[in-house]
């Protein structure tokens, strides 16, 4: 399992909203990921629709197109081993009702349209490079060597 695997992580604008990008960051870099693209950044329409593409034909898809344009969000690659899996570990369930205290849907969510996270889907393979370079270009994804990583790793 690779060290370098790469997911894409994004707080949604409640999350940014409410104060929360610090602490999410916080749990990533805890939990011995490394950040290496991060953009505070809004979200146009056709981005947004790109992105939710796969909903397009769901009920929610209009709202969660408003919502996640509404304002601000904290879009981030995060480095690691099983990343995109862990990463998706950490923040629960899609629905935060659903979502273990603990988790970061779990801990600060309460209503499905409001989870404050994205991850990329671990269950769908090549989504995070997938949205990995739909929101970031190769050069703003810095390759560094972080201090811990034999503390880290065996
Ligand atoms: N969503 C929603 N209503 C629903 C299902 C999903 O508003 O009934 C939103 C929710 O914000 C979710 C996003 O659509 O995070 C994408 O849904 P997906 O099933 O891909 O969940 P995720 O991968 O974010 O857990």
């Amino acid at each position: 399992m690779s060290e370098h695997e790469r997911t894409f992580v994004m707080v949604k604008p409640d999350g940014v909203q409410r104060g929360l990008i610090g602490d999410i960051v916080s749990r990533f870099e805890d939990r011995g990921l490394k950040m290496v693209g991060g953009k505070f950044m809004q979200i146009d329409q056709d981005l947004a629709e790109e992105h939710y593409g796969e909903h397009a034909d769901k009920p929610f898809f209009d709202g969660l197109v408003d919502f996640i344009t509404s304002g601000p969000v904290f879009a981030m690659v995060w480095e690691g081993q099983d990343a995109t899996r862990q990463v998706r570990n950490m923040m629960g369930e899609t629905d935060p009702a659903e979502s273990a205290p603990g988790t970061i849907r779990g801990d600060y969510g309460l209503d499905l349209g409001r989870n404050v996270i994205h991850g990329s889907d671990h269950e769908d393979e090549g989504a995070n490079e997938r949205e990995i370079a739909l929101f970031f270009d190769e050069d703003e994804l810095v390759d560094w060597d972080k201090i811990d990583s034999s503390w880290l790793y065996e």
